[in-house]
């Protein structure tokens, strides 16, 4: 049997990247994805600019939409634009984004095997063998990026379940629109015509609806926290009822879905004897938005290097390294994020609060506009976020349950 040096479980952007750049080092390398790509993932396709950054081979091709402006909907019905001059996101449909990270990660050299689902782990003497049904793969090192409703975690014995407040249930569906129907109906920037994307904060606490324009229709959804479920059905219709309001026009939601999202904070674990978890298999979303696509792009990168050193120490015992610095980076990240989070859900009412303050003060605007969209990282500006807050809005800080 072939021994590999590195095999990932799973084809999304975290797995795709991880094998692509682990290919690049000069790693022998296997992709193991169960579905055949194109293949559909429920997501909103929006993506920072850190993500775009991140990735070192150009990848406008797949980029349906680029935006400069968030309109939120706050529980009381203000519309606060969250903007900045840098721009702030880009829209892509997930089947084409996967497909090409996929191929590329094959003209890396990574040797991609699409319909092989893999159903459990061994570890042996010398390495770890993943096995699908007939067939099974060895190698040095393994990479768990299958998603939230993978196995890896369980198999290495790291998590058995998501906890019901790490994870996030979502309805969503791509929605088919004409152009002309697009053009009338999708929200545009006053100072340049960039496409605006909308967040509706009205409708549920501890979650948020949304409505992404792009190439051809609307990528609309709702996610809300699974210990806080409200009627998540009855929240869906509410902001489709909404949006066929505002934009008259009809939306065909026959292709929605469910599916969960796990939400990032303190899961402490990430490895485990030869192995290392990434994207949402390690549970790496903003518990804020539910961008998980910059972390799994993140954690891919930063497991491929960690492989790569280890095989070339001969150290499998060096996947510690990855949990070191995902900890001190994505982790803290994500943490610090999740209190934003808490503040920002505890009630409509607080809801309502933040985003007054961040429509009446231009930095806490930028602030958050920087969060929202992860231009800097919250763990970065957290002190400065705390004392704008205290020194030019106590009064609202108290009522936040902020304190100095
Ligand atoms: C409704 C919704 C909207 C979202 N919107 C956004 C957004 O706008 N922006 C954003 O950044 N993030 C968004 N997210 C989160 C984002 O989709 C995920 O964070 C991202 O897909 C994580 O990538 P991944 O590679 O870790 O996992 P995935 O993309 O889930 O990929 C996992 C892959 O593993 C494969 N697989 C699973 N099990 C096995 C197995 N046993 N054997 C082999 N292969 C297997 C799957 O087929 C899949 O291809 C959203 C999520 C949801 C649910």
């Amino acid at each position: 049997m072939k021994l590999y040096d590195l095999a990932v479980i799973g084809g999304g952007p975290a797995g795709a990247i991880c094998a692509r750049d682990a290919a690049e080092a000069g790693l022998d390398v296997v992709l193991l994805e169960k579905a055949h790509h194109p293949r559909e993932k429920p997501c909103g396709g929006a993506l920072g600019p850190r993500a775009i950054r991140s990735i070192d081979f150009d990848i406008s091709n797949v980029i349906e939409r680029t935006f400069h402006a968030a309109l939120v909907y706050t529980p009381s019905m203000r519309k606060v634009i969250l903007t900045s001059e840098e721009l702030i996101g880009y829209l892509v449909t997930r089947s084409k984004l996967d497909l090409f990270l996929l191929q590329k990660a094959e003209e890396a050299g990574a040797e991609v095997v699409q319909g092989t689902q893999v159903v459990g782990i061994e570890q042996t003497r010398t390495g770890i063998r993943a096995l699908s049904v007939g067939d099974s793969y060895k190698s040095h090192l393994l990479v768990g990026a299958d998603g939230v409703n993978g196995i890896i975690a369980r198999e290495l014995g790291i998590r058995s379940k998501w906890a019901p407040d790490q994870v996030a249930l979502c309805i969503s569906a791509e929605v088919p629109v004409s152009q002309s129907d697009l053009k009338s109906a999708m929200i545009t920037h006053e100072s340049n015509g960039s496409p605006v994307i909308e967040m509706y904060f009205n409708l549920l606490s501890w979650g948020y609806g949304w409505c992404f324009p792009k190439k051809n229709g609307f990528s609309i959804g709702i996610g809300c926290r699974m210990d806080k479920q409200e009627n998540l059905q009855q929240s869906w219709e509410r902001l489709i009822e909404l949006i066929e309001v505002e934009k008259e026009i009809e939306i065909d939601t026959s292709n929605k879905v469910s599916y969960r999202v796990p939400l990032g904070g303190k899961l402490n674990r990430y490895i485990a004897r030869r192995s290392m978890l990434v994207g949402d298999a390690a549970g790496l979303v903003s518990p804020l938005t539910g961008e998980g696509i910059s972390y799994a792009i993140q954690s891919g990168k930063l497991a491929a290097k960690i492989a790569s050193e280890a095989v070339e120490m001969r150290a499998p015992l060096h996947v510690a390294e990855y949990e070191n610095q995902l900890k001190k980076t994505v982790e803290r990240e994500l943490v610090d994020t999740r209190w934003i989070s808490e503040v920002l859900h505890k009630s409509k009412r607080h809801t309502d609060l933040l985003f007054e303050i961040v429509d009446e003060d231009p930095l806490m605007r930028k602030y958050m506009t920087n969060i929202v969209s992860r231009i800097t990282t919250f763990s970065d500006i957290r002190g400065k976020v705390g004392k704008r807050m205290l020194s030019k809005h106590p009064l609202k800080s108290i009522r936040l349950g902020l304190k100095g």
